[in-house]
Parts: structure tokens; C-alpha cells; sequence
């Protein structure tokens, strides 16, 4: 198999799989005990905490550990609207192509009486620091924008959009969950106060992730209990994962400027030989975009049947957001580019890792080619675009 769903999810690296054995085996013990097996594992959590902080740029007790980037997601943004409530401020903002751990938190949250200002994304995938400071108003409480996007790879501009929430005493919190281990991250000199990470996006383990809250935020419980992560987050911690993902957060940080300039190179090659095919269209910004994602819709195609045909042909890919792959709505991501229904839906999402060999791509784009040409030749809309009934948009 030749697996370009590094988005949904990584296979984890070795590193980090041994990097979880002995606390599996041996330091076992629950890091609330008072016996010597749980307060080694007490010190295990404390050096992870202590070793992912200076990855991010920040002090240990700014990090909580969460089951993930959703939950992660989910307790910045509510912790924020609750201190806004407390000053009278129920408006928050965001954009349209947020991860549904984001979208679907704000959603709530309206219901709850806030006011949510989504922004327009531009064609390339990308909203200006203006289109920000623009929608700010008085009772603003939270900007939520994501670092880079889940399906389109784009980059925005957060360090930018960061400065301007601080000078009008906003609090800005940012999806990082695709970010992370691609770009480097530095939480005070990116003017970032929250920040979300997930493991299994990195080549750590699923089930852990990092919520980066500045110090002085102070944090809504979405699970009460024990008195664990300085009481904001109950529930015995999950070592093994968290002693494995800080392994894997260091592994890849460390590897940024190699793996940049190799995916980067196999990334352009993959776009360069999907776009030889007709009616074809990149989806994102070709620039401002992680090194390891490609996007593509395809005229006349049914994004579903061709991932079928690509997985009988042994390549993992998908169509976008791994939490709408099953569900027949075209992304929301596309839609919020402005792409038509029809062209949304012929969308193709592979994302890389450095485990992809050059050998792997021209398989992909050889596979693409042919799967596209088949599902065209079979396809009545394809027939109506060839003979004028139809126009080609793209
Ligand atoms: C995967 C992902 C999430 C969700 O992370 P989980 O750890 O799977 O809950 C959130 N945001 C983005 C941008 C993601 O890609």
C-alpha cells in the first residue's frame, strides 16, 4: 500500500512506540500515588511537560494534556467565551474552513447566546491579518483561526493575525493540530495565548494531545473528577502516550528543515503530474501550503468512487476531512473557496510523510491519471461536458 493519508492520521514512528514501552512494563504506577512507582511516573509526566514546553516556546505549567487535538479544540474555546462572558463580551471570530472540532464548539456555543463572525477565505485558501482587525469589535472575546488547514494544507499568516488580537486585548487561539511537526512553532514570538495539539499527526500515538494555554487564562473543566493537570483536566494521565508523543513531537521539530525540503520536493512533483490532467484544479494556495499536502478537483469525477478505484490500486487517499468521508456533503472547506457543488465533490486530498519515496509519487500520479480517464469514460456528466451540454467550469 502506498499510504498519502498523513492528514487523517501517521503511522508512528519507532522511536516512539519504544518510548512508550517501559511505562507500560515498568513505571506503571499512577502518577497520583505516593509510592515510588507512581512518582516515577509523576516525574515522567513532569519532564514530557517540561520537554514539549520548550519545543512550543513556553513554561511547563502552560501545558495541559488533553485526549486530543478535538479536546483541545473544545476547552480553548469554551474557557475563552466563559472569561469573555465574565467581562460582558459574547462575540466571537473565526473562519469558515475550521476542523468541526472548532466549527461545531462555536456552533454550540451560539446557541448558548454568543455571536459568531465566521470570515470569508479568499480563493487561495488564506485570510489577511485586515479581515481580522476589520471584524473586531468592543465585546469581542476569542479570535479561533487554524495555523494551517486539515484538507488544503494552506498556511495563514498567525503571527500577524496574533499581534493584532494582543493590541486590542483579544484573545487568540489557534488550531495547530496540522501545523505541528511541519513549522516551527514559538508561542510568544507568534503572539499566540492558546494553541491545540494532536500526536497522531505527528507520528505519536492517537488519544493525546496538547492544550498550550498562557498563563493567566484560566481554563473551563470539560471533565471534572480528580485533581489532575492543576484540576482542569480529571482523569488518570495517559503516560505511555504522553512519554510518546513528546518523543515524537522532538523527533519531528528536529527534523523540519530535512523533511521540509524533501516533501516539499515531492509535493510539487505530485501537483506538476496531476494538473497535466485535463479539467484539473489545485485547491489551496501553491505557496502559503504545508510541504506535505496536495488538493486537487477533477471535472466530471465523483470523489468516492475514485478513492475506491485508487484503494484497489493500493493508494490511501481521501477526499478531504477524514470526519466527512462517508457522508455524501461535499467539504466545507471547498464550498468556503468558493468551489461549485459539482466541483467540490470530484475533490482528491493526498497528504505525504517523509516515510514516501520519490517511487511512491510517480505510482500515485500514474494511478490518478488512469482512475480519472476510466471514471470519465463512464461518467454521462463527463459525456454532456465533451459534446458543449454542459460548460466546463474548470
Ligand atoms: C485531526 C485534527 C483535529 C482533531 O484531532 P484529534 O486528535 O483527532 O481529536 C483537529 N484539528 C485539525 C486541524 C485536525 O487535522
Amino acid at each position: 500500500m502506498i499510504y498519502l493519508d498523513n492528514a487523517a492520521t501517521t503511522k508512528m514512528s519507532t522511536s516512539a512506540i519504544e518510548a512508550m514501552i517501559p511505562y507500560m512494563e515498568q513505571t506503571y504506577g499512577n502518577p497520583s500515588s505516593l509510592h515510588r512507582i507512581g512518582q516515577e511516573a509523576n516525574e515522567a509526566l513532569t519532564n514530557a511537560r517540561e520537554r514539549i514546553a520548550r519545543l512550543l516556546g513556553c513554561e511547563a505549567r502552560e501545558i495541559t494534556f488533553t485526549s486530543g487535538g478535538s479536546e483541545a479544540d473544545n476547552q480553548a474555546i469554551v474557557s475563552a467565551a466563559y472569561l469573555g462572558t465574565k467581562k460582558g463580551k459574547k462575540h466571537i471570530i473565526s473562519t469558515a474552513f475550521e476542523h468541526h472540532a472548532v466549527l461545531h464548539t462555536l456552533n454550540k456555543l451560539e446557541k448558548e447566546g454568543f455571536e459568531i463572525t465566521l470570515l470569508d477565505v479568499h480563493e487561495n485558501g488564506l485570510i489577511l491579518p485586515e479581515q481580522v482587525a476589520d471584524a473586531i469589535r468592543e465585546d469581542t472575546a476569542l479570535v479561533t483561526i487554524m495555523y494551517a488547514n486539515n484538507e488544503i494544507g494552506t498556511i495563514q499568516p498567525i503571527a500577524e493575525i496574533g499581534q493584532i488580537c494582543h493590541e486590542k486585548g483579544v484573545l487568540f487561539h489557534t488550531d495547530a493540530v496540522q501545523a505541528a511537526g511541519h513549522i516551527e512553532i514559538d508561542v510568544k514570538e507568534q503572539n499566540i495565548d492558546m494553541l491545540s495539539l494532536s500526536a497522531h499527526k505527528f507520528h505519536g500515538p492517537k488519544g493525546v494531545g496538547v492544550l498550550y494555554a498562557k498563563k493567566g487564562i484560566l481554563l473551563t473543566n470539560l471533565i471534572e473528577g480528580g485533581a489532575q493537570e492543576r484540576g482542569k483536566r480529571a482523569g488518570t494521565e495517559n503516560i505511555p502516550a504522553i512519554m510518546s508523543m513528546a518523543d515524537a513531537l522532538e523527533e519531528a521539530c528536529a527534523q523540519i528543515p530535512a523533511h521540509t525540503k524533501k516533501l516539499t520536493a515531492l509535493r510539487d512533483k505530485l501537483i506538476d503530474g496531476l494538473l497535466k490532467i485535463p479539467h484539473a484544479v489545485l485547491n489551496g494556495d501553491a505557496t502559503h501550503r504545508l510541504p506535505n499536502n496536495v488538493n486537487l478537483c477533477f471535472e466530471g469525477i465523483e470523489g468516492e468512487s475514485l478513492l475506491l478505484l485508487l484503494d484497489h490500486k493500493g493508494i490511501c487517499a481521501s477526499s478531504g476531512s477524514a470526519c466527512t468521508s462517508g457522508s455524501l456533503d461535499p467539504s466545507h472547506v471547498l464550498l468556503a473557496i468558493g468551489r461549485p457543488h459539482e466541483i467540490a465533490h470530484g475533490s482528491l486530498r493526498l497528504s505525504l510523510s517523509a516515510y514516501n519515496t520519490e517511487e511512491e509519487i510517480d505510482k500515485a500520479i500514474a494511478a490518478v491519471t488512469e482512475v480519472v480517464a476510466y471514471l470519465r469514460s463512464i461518467s454521462p456528466v463527463w459525456r454532456d461536458l465533451e459534446n458543449g451540454k454542459l460548460e466546463h467550469v474548470i
